[in-house]
């Protein structure tokens, strides 16, 4: 049977227990051990799909495509696993499933009720399909004390009745702060976080303790103490300067060691971190520099680019430099107009447009693409970034000033435009207009098939690919003898042939623009073909700069 490690957090939000909840699965994957990891969202929404990026941050898809929270991101780049729409549980899923429940009459009259109605449904998303595993790390989202977390903690309390003291473990993070006027740290957010957590009946076993500085032995007593945990067990988590040290970092300060101890799995032998080692070493030591210029919309918060930041550095990892990240706000591009073009772009090594939603800001990409094109500066294009690259390429070289994206508005010329059916695998999905906005999109892994001269099937070193897709337009195959004549060519497509899902250009150093988010995909110790290649690209130019 899997073991259940439950992570809650304390005192603010934006403490990380994503990654701390994804590092822990990594040593304990260093240490032989299958994991699997779950993110319990006590938001209403669904799902995070409709949120606003500027809120929620990344839309984080899977495989089998849930549009899930960017934890999701965190736990499949630390450990490799891919995540399922199972593991991403949010309040409003629990009640869709509750409430359809009562109108079938499932509950055969009973009153329905939080405890139990809504707590069973929760533990049943929390066990469902765990039986293959040794661990399920279990995040609760948002900081206890929210009462929307209540019936998400009322569960957790309830599964160690359930399952045993010996198959459950609570881990709590929390914050240590440094107050320069006492210069001390204070441990008292700590205590009453915990004090919170026991009034709804969970001791926790584990304290991570964030914090900016060493916590010094009389602090660490007295948070044993107040908080009723093993000093052992209080483990220090401090700032470290990549994420992928956190795993390094917790093994050193016992975290899996005291996990282990407390399910009786002690080892002698110390978990194997040299792929840790090794991302560190090339992330600190890096041999060279490159500078990449992102132009999207959502640059004011940088969560809304969480994977696509981690796979540029995985970029960097693969071509041992270091990737110096300027996030350039499209607006902002666009209101300057064009005669600031050359002094915010013309130093970059290379240039990203990412994916987006709306026509706010897309002049401003639009312009970074047509820079990139004209000046040799190597672009990649993703989603929104390819529909731009299109419609630019028509415009722009093809005298086309009415193409357009049916996203932006009615156009005589739908270069972008939504379809109404395509295949999946065998079946047939249909896109109805006016229906709910939730879940209507193209979404999950498809087949792409590549041309075997493009850039991407070199840089893929294959022909037959697969990438998880998130969108709702297409490129309009209408247009492609027309973009052919602008020098943009499709070199991939769906297996069935139907949707356009590469497009490159010929005449220019490297120009690739993909309809899917390869950033979903992208891991330090497997860094994806295409931002390697784009890192190379950046590095290996002629262009003087
Ligand atoms: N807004 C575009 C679409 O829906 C692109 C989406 C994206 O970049 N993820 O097709």
């Amino acid at each position: 049977m899997a073991r259940f490690i439950f992570v809650t957090g304390g005192v603010v939000s934006s403490l990380g227990k994503g990654i701390a909840s994804a590092s822990l699965g990594a040593l304990l994957q260093a240490r032989g051990y299958k994991v699997l990891l779950r993110k319990l969202e006590p938001y209403i929404n669904v799902d995070p799909g409709t949120m606003n990026p500027f809120q929620h941050g990344e839309v984080f898809v899977t495989e089998d495509g849930a549009e899930t929270d960017l934890d999701l991101g965190h736990y499949e780049r630390f450990t490799g696993v891919n995540t399922t729409s199972f593991d991403a549980v949010s309040t409003g899923r629990i009640y869709s499933e509750v409430i359809a429940k009562e109108r079938r009459g499932d509950y055969l009259g009973a009153t329905v009720q939080v405890i139990p109605h809504v707590t069973d449904a929760i533990k049943g998303a929390i066990l469902k399909n765990t039986k293959d595993v040794d661990f399920v790390i279990c995040e609760i989202g948002g900081t206890v004390g929210d009462i929307e977390g209540l019936p998400f903690l009322e569960s957790i309390r309830q599964l160690r009745n359930d399952l045993g003291y010996r198959n459950t473990l609570y881990i709590h993070l929390t914050l240590v702060p440094y107050i320069p006027t006492a210069g001390e740290l204070k441990t008292k957010p700590t205590q009453h976080s915990v004090k919170e957590l026991q009034s709804k009946g969970i001791q926790p076993d584990i304290l991570l303790c964030r914090s900016d500085r060493e916590i010094g032995v009389e602090e660490r007593r007295k948070l044993a103490l107040f908080c009723n945990i093993k000093p052992e067990c209080v483990i220090e988590a401090l700032d470290v300067s990549t994420i992928y040290q956190v795993p390094i970092s917790y093994h050193h300060q016992g975290l899996d060691r005291e996990v282990c101890k407390h399910f009786g799995l002690e080892s002698k032998t110390s978990p194997d971190l040299s792929i840790w080692e090794r991302i560190v070493e090339t992330l600190t030591r890096p041999e060279g520099n490159v500078t990449i210029g992102v132009v999207g919309k959502y640059t004011a918060l940088l969560d809304a680019y969480k994977s696509l930041h981690q796979s540029l550095i995985h970029g960097g990892i693969a071509n041992k430099v270091h990737v110096n990240l300027e996030w350039i706000d499209s607006n902002q591009l666009e209101e300057e107009g064009k005669v600031m073009l050359m002094e915010r772009l013309s130093h970059l090594h290379g240039i990203l447009v990412p994916g987006g939603f709306g026509e706010r800001g897309t002049p401003g990409m639009m312009a970074a693409i047509q820079f990139a094109r004209e000046q040799k500066i190597p672009f990649f294009g993703i989603c929104l970034g390819m529909q731009l690259a299109v419609l630019e390429a028509l415009r722009n070289i093809g005298g086309f000033a009415e193409a357009n994206s049916t996203e932006f508005g009615p156009t005589p010329m739908p270069a972008i435009a939504l379809m109404t059916e395509w295949m999946k695998g065998d079946v047939v999905q249909k896109y109805f207009p006016g229906a709910d906005l939730g879940g209507t999109m193209r979404l999950g892994v498809y087949k792409c098939q590549l041309e075997s001269d493009s850039k991407t099937c070199e840089a893929y070193q294959s022909s037959l690919i697969s990438e998880r897709h998130r969108h709702r337009y297409e490129v309009n195959t209408t247009y492609l003898e027309d973009l052919k004549k602008c020098g943009l060519y499709v070199v991939g497509q769906t297996a069935d042939g139907l949707l356009p899902e590469v497009v490159e250009r010929k005449d220019h150093p490297w120009f690739v623009a993909v309809q899917f988010h390869p950033e979903f995909k992208s891991r330090p110790f497997t860094p994806h073909p295409l931002f390697t290649a784009f890192i190379g690209a950046a590095l290996n130019q002629n262009r003087l700069i």
